[in-house]
C-alpha cells in the first residue's frame, strides 16, 4: 500500500497489533525494543533493533532505516526525536515530539488541557513532598485525594490513593524519588474513553464512546457503546474531539474521562497512541484503531465512517486478560472464550506474571445482555455455556 518504512518505538502489545495491521497493508515496520518483544515475535526481520526507546543512539539507529517514526508508548526520549527532525527534515515523526512532550508529563498535560478550555480535576504540583505538604493538600482537597507521579505512569503504577492522613507516610514511600502532583478525587459514576484519529491535515474522527471499568487502577472491562444516555455520549465525543484538536499532531489518540454524578465530564488523561480502551475496535468496528493509526501517519485514505460499529446493533465487551496468581492460570479464561461464539482471544506473547496484561478478549453480539451472559461464562461466574 505504501513503500515507506515505519519505525515503531516500543514493541509491546500495542506495537504488536500495529504490526499486524501494517502487515495486512504490506507496510513494512521496524521495531525498537528488547529482543523477542511481543511486536518482534510476529514480524520476521533482521532489521529490528534490540535496544531501548529511551536510548538516543538506539532511536537514531532506528531513524536511519525509516521514513516515518511512531510510538506505541509515550515514555520515550523526546529530545532525540526533536534532534532527528533537525538533522533530517524529510523524516516524519507522528505524533509530533511536542505533543508527546506535553502528554508524557501528566501535570503539563493538565495545564495544556485547562489552557484549551477543557475541564479536568483540580490539581497542584508538590514541590517538597513531605507529611506537612500532603497534610495541607488533605485539608484543602479532602480525602480521598490522589498523589500522582508526573512521569512514567501506567496502569496506576505511579498513583497512590490517599484515603486519610494515616496513608500519607505510605504514599510518600511508594512514590519516593518521583516528581509529584496531587489531584482532587473525581467522584465519578462511570469512566468513559474515546479513541480519536487525527489526520495529517488536522481533521479528527471519533470511535464510539466506551465505558471503562478499572480494578486496582488497571483497565478490567470495556463496554461499547457506553451504557450512558445519548446526550452524555455526544458530550463525551465532542469533548474528546476538542481535546485532540488541541494537539498539533497526527495518528490515533485515547482520551480517558470521568463522568460525574452531576452530568459533568472531566478529562482524566490523554494517550498519544493506540489504547487499551480501543481494542474492541478490532472486531466491532469497520476499521481497527491500529489500522487507523497506520493509515493516518501514512496519509492513506480514511473514509468518514471508518470508526463506526460494523452494524447499528453491534455491542461489545472487552475483557483484559491479566496474569493469574498461578503461572498461565489465565489460559483457562481464554479456553472458555474460545468455546464461546462471538468471542475472540488475543494473546500478546508475554510471560505470565500476576496482574500483568497478557492478552484481551473481545465479545461481540447484537445485544449487550447477550454479551454480558457470554462474559459470565468466560469469567467462570457461571458454567452455563452460551451456545
Ligand atoms: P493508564 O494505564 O491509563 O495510563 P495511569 O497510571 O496514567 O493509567 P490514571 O489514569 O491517572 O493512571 O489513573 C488510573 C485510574 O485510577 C483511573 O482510571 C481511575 O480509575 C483512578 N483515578 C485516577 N485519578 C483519579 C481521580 N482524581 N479521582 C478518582 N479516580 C481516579
Ligand atoms: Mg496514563
Ligand atoms: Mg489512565
Amino acid at each position: 500500500m505504501d513503500s515507506r518504512t515505519v519505525g515503531i518505538l516500543g514493541g509491546g502489545q500495542l506495537g504488536r497489533m500495529l504490526v499486524e495491521a501494517a502487515n495486512r497493508l504490506n507496510v513494512k515496520t521496524i521495531i525498537l525494543d528488547a529482543p523477542n518483544s511481543p511486536a518482534k515475535q510476529i514480524s520476521n526481520s533482521t532489521e529490528h533493533i534490540n535496544g531501548s526507546f529511551t536510548n538516543p543512539d538506539d532511536i537514531k539507529e532506528l531513524a536511519k532505516k525509516c521514513d516515518v517514526l511512531t510510538i506505541e508508548i509515550e515514555h520515550i526520549d523526546v529530545e532525540t526525536l526533536k534532534e532527528l527532525r533537525m538533522i533530517n527534515p524529510n523524516l516524519k515523526i507522528y505524533p509530533s515530539p511536542e505533543t508527546i512532550e506535553i502528554i508524557q508529563d501528566k501535570y503539563i498535560q493538565k495545564e495544556h488541557l485547562i489552557k484549551n478550555g477543557l475541564k479536568v480535576a483540580t490539581s497542584q504540583v508538590i514541590k517538597t513532598p513531605n507529611v506537612d505538604s500532603l497534610m495541607k493538600i488533605g485539608q484543602e482537597y479532602g480525602y480521598p485525594f490522589v498523589l500522582k507521579s508526573r512521569k512514567f505512569a501506567y496502569d496506576g503504577r505511579g498513583n497512590f490513593i490517599v484515603k486519610s492522613k494515616d496513608d500519607i507516610p505510605a504514599a510518600l514511600r511508594s512514590l519516593k524519588d518521583r516528581t509529584l502532583y496531587a489531584e482532587k478525587w473525581a467522584p465519578f459514576v462511570k469512566e468513559l474513553a474515546v479513541m480519536i484519529v487525527r489526520t495529517i491535515d488536522g481533521r479528527v474522527f471519533s470511535y464510539p464512546v466506551v465505558e471503562t471499568i478499572h480494578q486496582n487502577s488497571i483497565c478490567h472491562l470495556c463496554y461499547v457503546p457506553a451504557r450512558v444516555p445519548d446526550s452524555i455520549q455526544l458530550k463525551a465525543k465532542l469533548m474528546a474531539e476538542n481535546t485532540i484538536k488541541s494537539f498539533p499532531s497526527c495518528g490515533i489518540f485515547g482520551v480517558e474521562m470521568f463522568y460525574l454524578e452531576n452530568g459533568e465530564i472531566l478529562i482524566n488523561e490523554v494517550a498519544p497512541r493506540p489504547h487499551n480502551s480501543g481494542h474492541f475496535s478490532i472486531d466491532a468496528c469497520v476499521t481497527s484503531q491500529f489500522e487507523a493509526h497506520i493509515r493516518a501517519i501514512l496519509d492513506l485514505p480514511i473514509p468518514k465512517n471508518f470508526g463506526n460499529l460494523t452494524t447499528t446493533n453491534t455491542n461489545a465487551i472487552m475483557l483484559n486478560v491479566l496474569g493469574a496468581s498461578e503461572k498461565n492460570g489465565e489460559l483457562l479464561t481464554c479456553e472458555r472464550a474460545l468455546a464461546t461464539p462471538g468471542a475472540s482471544v488475543y494473546l500478546y506473547g508475554k510471560e505470565s506474571r500476576p496482574n500483568r496484561k497478557v492478552g484481551h478478549i473481545n465479545i461481540i453480539s447484537s445485544s449487550m445482555i447477550e454479551c454480558g451472559r457470554k462474559l459470565e461464562y468466560i469469567m467462570g461466574t457461571t458454567d452455563e455455556q452460551f451456545k
